[in-house]
Order: structure tokens, then C-alpha cells, then sequence
């Protein structure tokens, strides 16, 4: 756990969070700004400041994030008209916490190319 770290906290339970998915390695909840009806953050417990952080050894991991993402979309019913699955990488992306997030959005209409 890194000190100061937002999300290490919410994954120690030591912020709050409306939690929608947990278990020992990956924690899922709503984002507290949501820009989308459905905008869920996955993190990881381990403190990985951002995608580009990710070595072959977090592959399982990667793809148990995406899984639980697959998951959450199933319960809120929105896989059959779709949703998007960001990582944002940066300033100039938008990365504003630096321990690695999915974001889970759906519920509407998603423009492209992103902003
Ligand atoms: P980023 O901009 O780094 O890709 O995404 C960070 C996300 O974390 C933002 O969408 C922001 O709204 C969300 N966020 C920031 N602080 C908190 C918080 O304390 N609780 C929750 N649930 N989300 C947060
Ligand atoms: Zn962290």
C-alpha cells in the first residue's frame, strides 16, 4: 500500500466508497463524479501507478479486471447496447489518480473520437 494514495485507501477501506464488486485482488466502485449513467472504477489492490506500469506478470490480473468490468456491465444490462472501457494514461489523458483505474461507462451514447 502506498502512502497517501487515494485508491490503496479505498481498497483498505479506509475512504468510502459505494463498493460494487470485491474480492482479495480487485476492488470495483461507482466513480464519485460519474460522467455516464454506469461509470465504475476497477482497481487492483496492488499499487501500479498507471497502465503503462504493467509488466507480464500483472497479465492475470489485467484480465481479471476486464472480467470483473464484463461482470458489472451483465448486472447493470448494458452489454447489449455497449459500453467503453477507458484507461487513462497522463496529464495530457487525463490522469488524475495514479494507481491504476478502469473505467466502466455505459448507459448512453459514447462520441468518438473521445474528447
Ligand atoms: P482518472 O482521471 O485518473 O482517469 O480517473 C480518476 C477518477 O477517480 C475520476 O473519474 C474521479 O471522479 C474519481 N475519483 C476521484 N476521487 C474519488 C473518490 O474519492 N471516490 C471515488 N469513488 N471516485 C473518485
Ligand atoms: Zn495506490
Amino acid at each position: 500500500m502506498a502512502e497517501e494514495c487515494l485508491f490503496c485507501k479505498i481498497f483498505a477501506r479506509e475512504i468510502p466508497a459505494k463498493e460494487v464488486f470485491r474480492d482479495e485482488e480487485i476492488v470495483a466502485f461507482d466513480d464519485i463524479r460519474p460522467v455516464a449513467p454506469t461509470h465504475v472504477l476497477v482497481i487492483p489492490k496492488e499499487h501500479i501507478p498507471g497502465i503503462h506500469d504493467l509488466t507480464p506478470a500483472h497479465a492475470t490480473m489485467l484480465a481479471r479486471m476486464v472480467q470483473v468490468a464484463n461482470r458489472i456491465a451483465d448486472e447493470r444490462k448494458i452489454d447489449r447496447d455497449g459500453y467503453r472501457v477507458v484507461f487513462n494514461k497522463g496529464p495530457q489523458a487525463g490522469q488524475t489518480v495514479y494507481h491504476l483505474h478502469l473505467h466502466l461507462l455505459g448507459g448512453r451514447a459514447m462520441g468518438w473520437p473521445p474528447g
